[in-house]
This record gives C-alpha cells, sequence and structure tokens, in this order.
C-alpha cells in the first residue's frame, strides 16, 4: 500500500533522513522504533509531505511527492501528530465533526460518531467536555478518534504513548489493535515504547540516524536479544 524508497530529508542545513526503505502491506499494523533523533517523526512529515525530501513515497501505485499536504490527507492518510493536537477549547464531539470536515456523505458521519464512541466509550461520557479539560489519556483517544472520522485507509500515529500511564496506553493500544483488525485502517505508529509497540505490531522497522538497521516480524525482532538490546533498550 505504502512503499517509501531512498528517502532523504533535511531541516535548512540539517540533514534528517539519509535514504530510508519502508514498505506497508494493506491492513497491516506496523511500528517504527528508534531513539529521540532517530528520524521517526520525520519519517511521518515526509510522508505527509510536511517537510523537505526526496526520494519516491508510493500510496497505491501512485506518487505523493507532488501533492499537498491536503491532498494527501484526502486520498486517505491520516496523520496523529506527537502532542496530540486537538482543539482545546471546542468539545470532544466538535472536534470530531471537524475530523469529518473534508467528507461528503454527512449521514455517514453520525453513524461513524458512534462506532467511533463504541471504540471509546469514555468519549460519549464526555461529548460535551471541551478537549482541553480532558485528561492526557483522553486526549489522545480523541486525537486518535478524530482522525478515524476522516475514515482513513492509513493511518499515521506519531507516539501515542507519550505521557501516558502504562495502564491507559495498553487500553489504548489494545483499541488501536482493533480498529486495524474490525476497520481494516493500515496502521504506522511511531514507538519509543519499543516492547509495547512490539506486542501490537505484525511488523517492525528500527531506525537509527535516518537509516533503517532492522526490520522484520515484530514476534521475530522481539525475541532477538541483541536487536533488543543494542537498539531498543529493554
Ligand atoms: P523523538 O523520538 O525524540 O521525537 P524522532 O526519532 O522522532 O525523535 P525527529 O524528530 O524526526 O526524531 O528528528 C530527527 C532529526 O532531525 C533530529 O536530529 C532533530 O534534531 C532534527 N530536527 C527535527 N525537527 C527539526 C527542525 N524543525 N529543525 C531542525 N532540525 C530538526
Amino acid at each position: 500500500m505504502l512503499n517509501v524508497r531512498d528517502l532523504r530529508a533535511h531541516y535548512g542545513q540539517v540533514q534528517a533522513l539519509y535514504g530510508l526503505d519502508l514498505a506497508l502491506e494493506e491492513g497491516s499494523l506496523t511500528a517504527l522504533l528508534g531513539a529521540n533523533g532517530a528520524g521517526k517523526t520525520t519519517t511521518l512529515r515526509a510522508i505527509c509531505n510536511m517537510v523537505r525530501s526526496t526520494g519516491s513515497i508510493e500510496f497505491d501505485g501512485g506518487s505523493l511527492s507532488n501533492r499537498s499536504t491536503e491532498n494527501i490527507v484526502r486520498l486517505g492518510i491520516a496523520h496523529v501528530p506527537q502532542g496530540r493536537g486537538t482543539f482545546t477549547s471546542m468539545t470532544v464531539e466538535e472536534n470530531l465533526h471537524l475530523g469529518a470536515i473534508i467528507r461528503q456523505d454527512k449521514s455517514g458521519v453520525a453513524s461513524d460518531i458512534e462506532h467511533i464512541y463504541a471504540y471509546f466509550p469514555v468519549l460519549k461520557v464526555r461529548h460535551t467536555q471541551q478537549a482541553g479539560t480532558l485528561s492526557g489519556g483522553e486526549q489522545q483517544m480523541l486525537a486518535v478518534a478524530r482522525a478515524l472520522m476522516l475514515r482513513p485507509r492509513l493511518m499515521l500515529l506519531d507516539e501515542p504513548s507519550f505521557g501516558l500511564a502504562p495502564m491507559i496506553v495498553r487500553e489504548l493500544f489494545k483499541i488501536l489493535g482493533k480498529i486495524n483488525r474490525e476497520d481494516k485502517v493500515t496502521i504506522l505508529v511511531v514507538e519509543q515504547n519499543a516492547q509495547l509497540a512490539l506486542e501490537l505490531a505484525d511488523r517492525a522497522y528500527v531506525i537509527e540516524t535516518g537509516r533503517i538497521v532492522m526490520s522484520g516480524r515484530a514476534a521475530d525482532i522481539a525475541s532477538n536479544d541483541d536487536v533488543r538490546r543494542s537498539y531498543l533498550g529493554y
């Protein structure tokens, strides 16, 4: 579904990616792991054309390179950035409606909101509450829920576990697994919490200073002691 070849990205003079290759099968759940500053966030930004990059990025066989970020969203690629990015002064439900703003099928929006509340019952309870007053875990759930309102085919998640208590992360990851299996949303998740991400994902890539140094089945990576110690720090 997504094929990334020889991806290089720069911030001014600073090079962040050095020829990265990555491929996602439709329906898969893939983790992108690595240390601070390895280039994980930059990879997601490059896929959405939010950072200057070279190389080839293909989605369903078509190039994304010359498309605007808005256009890429319209193809069905939803990006949940680090730090959640919910609209804090708007209610939970207003945030969900915003997630659907580019959709034409307005009748489907109401049923999708109910579908999403089934995944995240806490958001239904708090549907009139201002997003900024939600707990960190609830805000992260809202960020994922809002991205789902786009009915994406591919969801890019940037460190959804950031700042959350382990129990909340487990709950969130369980829901992400369900979304992947039941709604057939292909997921690429960036994580520093390698152990949990490898439990969730089918496949994983390990990135180090802007290059992929390891890829394969998540179970194989998790069971390789050398890889775990050298790259994943657990
Ligand atoms: P983290 O896990 O800490 O979020 P990351 O793997 O997501 O790290 P990136 O945020 O992609 O890493 O950063 C990759 C490199 O690019 C780092 O060296 C970083 O300092 C640099 N970088 C990122 N954003 C900018 C920017 N706006 N301007 C200059 N350099 C940047």
